[in-house]
This record gives C-alpha cells, structure tokens and sequence, in this order.
C-alpha cells in the first residue's frame, strides 16, 4: 500500500478517536456539571487524562517534515496509546451516575423490530465498555445464584441489550443494537442451528460462532437497514490501532471468534444489494479493504501476505459466502422486512441534511409540487371557473403538501451516511500537519447531525403514534 492510502486509513481512525473522545467530554459535561454535583472531581480527572491521551498527537501534526512513511508510522504508535486510553476512560464511566438510553433508541427498535421487539422483551442499557452486547440477565445471576432455579422456570429470560456510554445520544450509533437484537431473535427462531445441521457445522467450531454472527448481521441488515453494519464499521475503525482486523479473533472461554468485519460487511452489502437493487455499501466497503490490507502489511512478513490473502478468499468462499446463502434460503417472511430504500429519497434527505433540516418526514419532491400549483393557477386563476369545483380542486392541491413519516431505515441510512460524507471531506482535505484542527470543526459538525438525526426520530416517532 501507498503512504497515501495508509495515511487515509490511519486519519479515518483518528476521526472517529476524536469524535467518541469529543462525546465523552459531552457526556461528562451531562452527567456531572462543574458546579454542585458531587462527581464533578471525578469527570474533571477524566476529562484531562483524555486531553492527555490527545496531546501527544496534536505534537506530532506540528513537526514539521516527517517523511510520510515516518509520519504514519508514529501517528500509528500515537493512536494506538490514544485507543487505549479512550478504551480505559470509557471504562470508569461506570463510577458516574448514567445518563440512561434516551427513549427514542427504545422507539426507533420498537417501530422497526415490531413483534420481534414484543418477543424478546429486551432492557437495553448504557454500558461502560466499548462495544455493544446482548445477554440473558438471568444466566448471569444464575451462575452466581443456582438457588435462583427454584423460583425462576428455566426458559425465563432477561434479555439485555448494551449499547456504549459515549453513543448514548447518536442515534447513528444505536443502529448497532439491532445486531444485538438479530442474535436475539436467532435464538428465538433457531436460524443459525438449523443452517449449522443443514451444512453440517460442529456447534463447538469458530465456523460456527461466525454463523450466529452472520444470523444476526442479515437479520439486523433485514429489519433496520445499512445502518446496523456501518455502526459496527465505525466502532471498528475507533478501535483500528489496537486490532488485527484482517484475521477472525481467536475463541476464548468468555468470547466466541467473530468472523473479520470485512467478511461482515460483504456479506450484509450482498444480502442488501439483491433487496434494493443497488449497491449502497460498495464505497464503505472500498475504504474497509485499505484498513484491512494496512493490517495484513503491518502485522504479517511480505512472504506470509500472499498466503494470508489466499486463506482469506478460501474461507470467505468456503464458510462467509456459502454461510450467508443458507440463511439467506431460510429466511420465511416472519424473518424479512419489505421496506425499501429508494435512491431519489436518500439525495433528497441528503441536501436536506447538507443545509441542515431534519428528514423525520418526506412528502413528494419539490418540482412536483411545483408543477401541480403551476398546473392550478392556469386553470383556476383568473378563470371563470370558481365555486365548489375551484374549492374542491384547492383542497386537492393542499393535500399532495402532506408529509408522510420517512422510512425509518431511509432515515438512520442517511444519516449515516451523511456522518461519512463529513468524516471522508475531513480527512481528504487533511494535511498532516491540520488534521487536528479539522477534526475539531468535524467533531462539532457531528454533533450538529446527531441533534439533527435525533430530532428527525423524535418527529418521525411522533408522527407514527399519531
Ligand atoms: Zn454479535
């Protein structure tokens, strides 16, 4: 790989460190006001250790004339210090009261999960380590109290589903617990067993684990749209300095394997280019090929990469691709979603979003309604046609104002893709020696579109129950 294309893959790591650090200062700021709260010590020793963990990188972008392999090589070190320090700060969230998940999350997986939702009966937390989880509450505790058999029926479950502290107002980052949700309702329906007899998959192989992943990416991908992959592409990519992305994770006794998010997201770009006739995905999958080959070239010896490459395209054929196309046969229409997203509506909510109006609701296009008062005025204005017919006709033409609630995929799609769009514009204009000073303009431009997408929900979540 060229300098060039590291470097593009180091600074879009580096954009979203800087915006989940950004959102730790919001939180902080939220939970524990500097003045009269009891934990404004503790959020004021937080703050500064994550300006800290920063500070060195902010050095860096002022040394001047680094060669560029130089440059990538110590941004590298610098963000890996950087995600490691985010990583534990995000941690010791727990010790401050929670800001608790905003209700809007709870309706945005209610109106798209429908039943689904009803069936798992999830409680869905903020919690302090960075990634998003699900587990049975009352396995846990069961582990801990066996006496708990003897008043609980075994089949009581307490699904939990965790998002991180530090998304706990974006709803493009709430988009990752419909993965959660996925592994929810494959345990409900049984996809992923049935698939594992039907291909003959041993339930105590990696192979297997990567299955349930998959189940619950198509699943998610299904019910909520793109929005679910790009929420774990972007948590990937906050991470990225601390991973070896190009490899599935080995199984440990508290953590099954986890297929490599690239095999992830060309199986849910696949599975969502047959549903919308259109690729959406193919752009954000182009970029996640240079953060995986920076990976390959940075963790593996050039003769061990040719190989590394080949094992990669076996097994994504062998397991990811034929994996994907047994779920795929089995999903019956309970497990599908028939919501479509149409091409001219996300450019619509696009510009809507570039000029920064929210997209909770779309009526029909501009020209159209244009045309429609142009086509009014020739026939009714000045005309000798009036009375009951030119009332009639008016009323006609005020009704094709109204809006209609957006899709609700549509509309975190958009979002998310709109939060790419200022992320890409950020690091494509960075020099090394700004990028710090873009990312900061960058942080303030997300937050803007976080309000904007949650005031879209709230809106459109409105509109629904009305
Ligand atoms: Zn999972």
């Amino acid at each position: 790989m060229d300098h060039a294309s590291q470097r593009a893959v180091l600074l879009r790591s580096a954009a979203e460190l800087f915006c989940r650090s950004y959102r730790v200062h919001q939180y902080l700021e939220k939970v524990a006001p500097a003045v009269g709260t009891e934990y404004a010590p503790l959020a004021k020793t937080l703050a500064e250790a994550l300006t800290e963990a920063r500070s060195n990188i902010d050095t860096l972008s002022h040394r001047s004339g680094l060669p560029e392999g130089e440059f990538n090589r110590q941004l590298l070190d610098l963000l890996g210090r950087y995600a490691s320090a985010f990583a534990n700060i995000h941690e010791t969230l727990i010790y401050l009261p929670s800001a608790g998940v905003r209700p809007e999350a709870i309706g945005l997986l209610k109106a798209t999960f429908g039943k689904h939702y009803q069936a798992v009966d999830p409680s869905i937390i903020l919690g302090s380590a960075f990634n998003a989880f699900h587990f049975d509450f009352s396995k846990t505790l069961g582990r801990v109290l066996p006496d708990l058999k003897k008043i609980r029926l075994p089949d009581q479950k307490n699904t939990v589903l965790q998002n991180p502290i530090c998304d706990w107002q974006s709803p493009i980052g709430w988009a990752v617990l419909a993965h959660e949700m996925g592994h929810a309702i494959d345990r409900i329906y049984e996809l992923s067993r049935q698939v594992a007899r039907e291909l003959s998959i041993d339930g105590a192989s990696p192979q297997y684990d990567w299955l349930r992943e998959f189940c619950a990416d198509i699943l998610a991908s299904e019910m909520i749209g793109p929005a679910a992959i790009l929420a774990i592409v972007s948590i990937e990519y906050t991470l990225y300095p601390l991973r070896r992305i190009h490899k599935p994770s080995e199984r440990t006794d508290k953590r099954p394997s986890h297929p490599t998010t690239l095999w992830r997201l060309r199986v849910v770009a696949e599975h969502l280019a047959a549903k919308y006739s259109i690729d959406y995905l193919g752009d954000t999958l182009d970029r996640y090929e240079d953060a995986w080959n920076a990976s390959l070239e940075r963790f593996e010896t050039p003769e061990n990469q040719d190989i590394m490459r080949h094992v990669d395209s076996l097994q994504y054929a062998i397991c990811a691709k034929r994996f994907s196309e047994a779920i795929r046969k089995r999903l019956t229409s309970e497990l599908t979603n028939p919501h479509l997203i149409a091409e001219a509506s996300v450019e619509r909510c696009l510009q809507r979003l570039r000029r920064g109006d929210p997209i909770g609701a779309q009526g029909r296009p501009r020209e159209e309604l244009q045309k429609l008062i142009t086509e009014y005025r020739e026939k009714y204005e000045g005309s000798s046609r009036q009375g009951p017919e030119k009332i009639q006709a008016f009323e006609k033409l005020v009704a094709e104002f109204r809006e209609a609630p957006l899709g609700l995929q549509t509309l975190l799609f958009c979002c998310a893709l709109r939060r790419d769009e200022l992320i890409r514009e950020a690091v494509d204009r960075s020099s090394s020696a700004d990028f710090p000073i873009r990312f900061e303009n960058l942080n303030e431009s997300l937050t803007v579109l976080d309000s904007r997408a949650v005031s879209s929900l709230t809106g459109n979540l409105t509109q629904r129950t009305l």
